[in-house]
């Protein structure tokens, strides 16, 4: 049977770095035959042709050159997709003059990624045994460098996540409108790569754009005159709430905004709405000083942020006059938004990620780590095993709230997560008292698992509010048309400001936390058309209480 990895010698840490990786595959190929110049091509996918990725032993000018396929030695076995020998007497076929060289194409399947490339100065010196090396070779490069893409896209959207949720975060500590619009702008220019960061707002009237902030422009850009909203780019991304990507700005007709970014030494321009209430009420934009496409995950991830802009100012705007319901009205948009983009943007990572994993077991069978690597191969098993609970924990948060009803026995809801806890609850030493009825006497209209999952939430948190111990007591009661279940400790409490706020996403007073269960608990209670209330007292303990419709037939 083969051995895995025979020709390539590899870190575990390469597959981080697609580049190095690249470095890597080079120098064993140049040890593996001797050779006195080797060069890894890639294919790019956006103009076919063929860029050096790494290389030895070449010369700069032959380094920058682009070969489209067919065009010397590299380009023959990329449009044929088989490897190749040759002798070179014409000096522009190879990655030097004269000698001979053999090149073998880097492919998964169907799939042409690059082109590995080989020579030397002397004449004929390649064998067919080592053209067929080369082409092994070629195969297990294919295989590193596809997981190496795979594991380089998905910290990509990983850390569009984090950055969401730091930006939520922020809005959730309660900061200024003006601080938390500048966050949005920078982390909007840090996400796109971009050297300027804007965001406009429109005027009461509705007719102009105003520069409310800007991270990396000159003065001039700074002070620069209101836009009219219309007949500009800018104002049509506010009135249609859509938005705008222009790859570059020096070829889009006439806008009084391009010409100022062109000014500014800039390119590729994205333009995004801010839309509160369905109403475009300003723009956020980001320009980048090279030529790009903005990809629709980027897109909608700076719709996101704008999104979190657009809130932290309709929440400024109400301040002074916010009495409670409106406050838990914006909080629940908030958490629909913020929760439903999370949502999206988990569900795009888990896949890759679920492959991810999937293949580094499949590749880690070959290996045979030395110590140190074996620690480094433990250490991405970890955070890929993390990463893939965080996507657990988000889309728990996010997954559609309709609850699929039916009777649900309280008394035997809460029996099964004093179940689930117990070992816990005796191993932090808290004792437990259960006041519940009978069987078939607090039937509730409901949905089992997201009410299960709700009271065990409680009761987590129950038990992190008494590290030193206590007691916990669990209720279950039928009363008219409702039943109420309860969670009582006698924990450390919490601050009035912190019972108000209880239910905002990311809002966590422990390390560990993720602030997202009580906003699970309050989404799955209102689902169910229920009620949730919360009395604490510092130092005496919590109570909480759950409120939900009684199952009709139980109904007097
Ligand atoms: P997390 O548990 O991840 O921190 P939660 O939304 O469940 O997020 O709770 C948010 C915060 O509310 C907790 O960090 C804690 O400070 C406070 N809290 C929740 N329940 C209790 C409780 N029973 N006693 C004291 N503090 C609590
Ligand atoms: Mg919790």
């Amino acid at each position: 049977m083969k051995k895995r990895n025979r020709y390539l010698e590899l870190e575990p840490g390469d597959l981080l770095h697609a580049r190095k990786l690249a470095a890597r595959i080079v120098a064993s190929a140049k040890k593996e035959f001797g050779a006195e110049r080797v060069a890894l091509y890639l294919l790019n996918p956006n103009y076919g042709d063929l860029e050096m990725e790494a290389s030895l032993g070449v010369a700069a000018t032959v380094r920058q050159k682009r070969l489209v396929p067919g065009q010397g030695l590299a380009g023959w076995v990329a449009s044929r997709g088989i490897s190749a020998r040759a002798d070179l007497q014409k000096s522009n076929w190879g990655l030097g003059a004269g000698g001979s060289e053999m090149a073998a194409p880097i492919s998964e399947g169907e799939n042409l990624m690059g082109v590995l490339v080989v020579g030397t100065r002397r004449k004929n010196f390649f064998s067919e045994g080592q053209e067929s090396q080369l082409q092994e070779m070629a195969l297990e490069a294919a295989r590193w460098l596809g997981l190496a893409w795979k594991v380089a896209g998905t910290s990509e959207e990983s850390r569009r996540s984090a950055a969401l949720a730091e930006v939520g975060a922020a809005i959730g500590a309660e900061e200024t409108p003006e601080a938390i619009l500048n966050r949005v702008a920078r982390e909007s220019a840090r996400l796109s790569g971009a050297k300027l960061a804007s965001i406009f707002l429109l005027d009461p009237k509705k007719k102009e754009l105003f520069l409310e902030v800007c991270l990396g422009g000159s003065s001039a850009y700074r002070k620069q005159p209101p836009l009219e909203i219309s007949d500009t780019a800018l104002g049509y991304v506010v009135r249609r709430g859509r938005p705008i990507s222009v790859r570059d700005v020096g070829s889009s007709p006439q806008d009084p905004h391009s010409d100022r970014i062109q000014k500014e030494g800039l390119v590729s321009v994205l333009a995004v709405p801010l839309v509160e209430k369905k109403e475009g009420i300003g723009v956020l934009c980001v320009a980048t000083a090279e030529t790009r496409r903005f990809p629709d995950a980027e897109i909608r991830l700076l719709e996101g942020l704008a999104g979190l802009a657009a809130a932290a100012l309709g929440r400024s705007r109400l301040s002074g006059r916010l009495d409670r319901t409106e406050g838990e009205l914006r909080n629940r948009e908030r958490l629909s938004s913020l929760g439903m983009l999370a949502a999206e943007v988990a569900h795009e990572v888990r896949n890759p990620l679920a492959v991810i994993r999937m293949l580094w077991h499949t590749a880690l069978r070959g290996l045979q780590p030395s110590e140190a690597q074996a620690k480094d191969l433990n250490l991405i098993e970890a955070k890929l095993a993390q990463m893939n609970g965080i996507l657990d924990r988000v889309l728990n948060l996010a997954r559609s709230a309709d609850p699929e009803i039916g009777a649900v026995d309280g008394t035997d809801l809460m029996e099964e997560v004093f179940l689930l806890t117990r070992t816990k609850l005796s191993a932090a030493r808290i004792q437990v008292t259960k006041k519940v009825p009978p069987r078939g006497k607090a039937m509730i209209r409901g949905d089992r698992p997201q009410l299960e999952q709700a009271v065990l939430n409680l009761v987590l948190n129950a038990v992190e509010a008494m590290p030193k111990g206590g007691e916990l007591k669990l209720g279950v009661q039928p009363r008219e048309q409702n039943v109420f279940l309860t969670v009582q400790d006698s924990g450390r409490g919490m601050p009035k400001e912190i019972t108000e706020r209880l239910y905002e996403p990311f809002l966590s007073r422990r390390p560990g936390g993720t602030g997202l269960g009580m906003a699970l608990v309050r989404r799955t209670v209102e689902a169910h058309g229920g009620a949730l209330r919360v009395d604490s007292q510092t130092e005496r303990g919590t109570r909480v209480e759950i409120r939900l419709p009684s199952w009709p037939s139980h109904r007097g």
